[in-house]
């Protein structure tokens, strides 16, 4: 599996690093190859919806990092979504904040940085970033 890009960034008040991945590898070329790279519990969810109700929408993306507005904490994780007809949100593999039940939002960003983007460990957003490796 290819990621198109990854950074790596470091905190420069608490000194927290850590990479994270973006883009889309080969793996996401159907729907049901990137049900697939679902962990198991999550993943039998899907295939349920998948397979037996047939109001279920899929939409699916590459790797994002998607973090709680309130307190930083991050997911770094592809998503797979269902919704049913009237737009309700069936599944999601991205998890609320387990801390603050509110749900993370998608970070933006550029092909080396990230914006609007804290520290989850101080919320700081005094951050040095640096390209990160390329996974094959
Ligand atoms: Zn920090
Ligand atoms: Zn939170």
């Amino acid at each position: 599996m290819y990621f198109d890009s990854g950074f790596y960034f470091k905190c420069n008040d608490c000194g927290h690093d850590d990479e994270y991945l973006f883009g889309i590898g080969f793996l996401f070329s159907s729907l049901e190859n990137v049900i697939d790279l679902l962990p198991k519990k999550k993943w039998q969810a899907a295939n349920d919806l998948y397979k037996n109700n047939k109001e279920a929408k899929f939409t699916y993306d590459g790797y994002e990092v998607y973090q709680c507005e309130k307190c930083a904490s991050v997911q770094n994780t592809f998503l797979v979504e269902a919704r049913d007809k009237n737009n309700t949100l069936l599944f999601s593999s991205v998890n609320n904040c387990g801390r603050c039940r509110k749900s993370r939002k998608k970070i933006v960003h550029t092909e080396k940085k990230i914006k609007n983007f804290k520290c989850p460990k101080c919320k700081s957003t005094n951050l040095s970033y640096k390209e990160g490796i390329m996974w094959d």
